[in-house]
């Protein structure tokens, strides 16, 4: 595949910035892309290496205070990073590294105790600790409030008792961000956030998901049977970890955009270059109008969701709510990456139905962009509420 200009916009990004870029695609090319397949084939990356080499970088903490192990860096920065992530030959691993950056640390970061942030933040944040979100239960997914998993008083602690599907990372993880049932109160004010270390007793691993994408990530079924956590281990105050956790989605489902439109202008950079030298009814491919406006189409849609993702950092700098944006560009970066994931192999051909082909691999893990994280639909009652309807 060609290499992409380093600098991208020097709108947005200082010389500073594009010094972490250079960084961060130096290790994506290094250290990740190479090992892709292998990942893939073994439906697992190992991440205690990997987030051990990433952390001593500062990658994994780059908008945390410096006090618990981050670079205390702008928006921009951490949105370098993840454009990087969008480099990477497949979703699976980007996911993986997104739950520990973005989705099981964020709300310990900004509702957990000095205590958490010493003993679990600052050791995800230099790789030394393999974080999971734990959220949906086999009978609650979109519908967050129909957990189950309890977690009861227990003289001053919680015993911690149900089930939770679909854990990324859930094989490897030394703890869990884990939302659990701490009241029988109807309504949002009955649940608590918990760190909940994988060597608790009464802990276990029921089985490794097998999936239809995002293969070099493990996904796991997880049972808790009497966790016993201390109180010190809940996040902030008791039966306000729903508000905390719906906060913490909104971290999830912003880093989906920028890793959505590069996966997609790479899909299509990897495509021009087979279209080129395919010749078809004695012409190269790309010698075909409406592939190209297709293309084209594609990019300008791709472009479209860079910019809005740049208004949200902007938006994010100066401290406006961006539910709004984040719930309207998750949707589109989903939809537009399995159209461009599907739209290219389609110019492969029967090439592109070849597990060995990459394109293979990028159309199998676009589909989760429109479920995990909160699905399609989640996005657009989300934006129904806000915009009245
Ligand atoms: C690979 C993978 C990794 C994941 N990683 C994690 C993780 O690390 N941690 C974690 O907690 N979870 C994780 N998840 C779970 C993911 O967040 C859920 O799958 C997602 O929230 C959807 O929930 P569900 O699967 O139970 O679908 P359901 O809630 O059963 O929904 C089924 C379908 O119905 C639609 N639907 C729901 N409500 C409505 C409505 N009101 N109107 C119209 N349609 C509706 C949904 O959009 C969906 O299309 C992961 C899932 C996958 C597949």
């Amino acid at each position: 595949m060609k290499k992409a200009p380093v600098t991208s916009d020097p709108i947005y990004f200082t010389k500073d910035h594009e010094m972490v870029r250079r960084a961060v695609r130096e290790f994506v090319d290094r250290e990740i892309n190479p090992y892709m397949d292998q990942w893939e084939a073994e439906g697992a990356a190992p991440l205690h290496d990997l987030f051990k080499k990433m952390g001593e970088l500062g990658f994994l903490g780059i908008r945390y205070d410096p006090e618990w192990g981050g670079e205390g860096l702008d928006y921009w920065y951490e949105l370098v990073f993840l454009e990087e992530l969008g480099r990477v030959h497949g979703s699976g691993l980007p996911t993986a590294i997104g739950v520990q950056t973005h989705m099981a640390t964020p709300a310990i970061a900004e509702f957990g105790s000095d205590y958490l942030k010493q003993t679990f933040l600052k050791p995800a944040l230099k790789g030394e600790m393999v974080a999971a979100i734990a959220v949906t239960e086999p009978g609650a997914g979109s519908d967050v409030a129909a957990i189950t998993t309890t977690a009861e008083k227990d003289g001053d602690g919680y015993l911690i008792n149900g089930s939770k599907t679909y854990i990324t990372n859930g094989t490897q993880a030394d703890f869990l961000t884990l939302l659990a049932r701490t009241s029988d109160d109807p309504g949002y004010h009955a649940f608590s956030l918990f760190v909940v270390p994988t060597d608790t007793a009464g802990f276990s691993v029921s089985r490794k998901l097998q999936k239809l994408g995002l293969r070099s990530s493990d996904t796991a079924e997880l049972f808790f049977d009497g966790v016993r956590v201390p109180a010190r281990n809940r996040i902030g105050r008791e039966n306000e970890g729903f508000i905390y956790q719906m906060q913490q989605f909104q971290h999830e489902r912003y880093a989906a955009l920028p890793m959505s439109y590069v996966a997609a202008e790479n899909i299509m950079a990897l495509t021009v270059e087979h279209i080129r030298q395919r010749e078809v009814f004695g012409k190269p491919l790309i010698a075909r109008q409406v592939l190209r406006h297709r293309l084209a189409d594609w990019a300008t849609e791709a472009e479209c969701l860079r910019q809005l993702t740049y208004h949200i950092v902007r938006m994010k700098s100066e401290g406006v709510d961006v539910t709004r944006e984040v719930s309207m560009g998750k949707l589109y970066a989903a939809q537009l990456l399995q159209k461009v994931a599907d739209g290219c192999l389609q110019m492969y051909g029967g090439l592109g139905f070849m597990n060995e082909m990459l394109i293979s691999r990028y159309y199998r893990d676009a589909r989760l962009f429109s479920i995990g994280g909160g699905a399609d639909e989640i996005m657009r009652e989300i934006i129904c509420k806000v915009e009245g309807y």
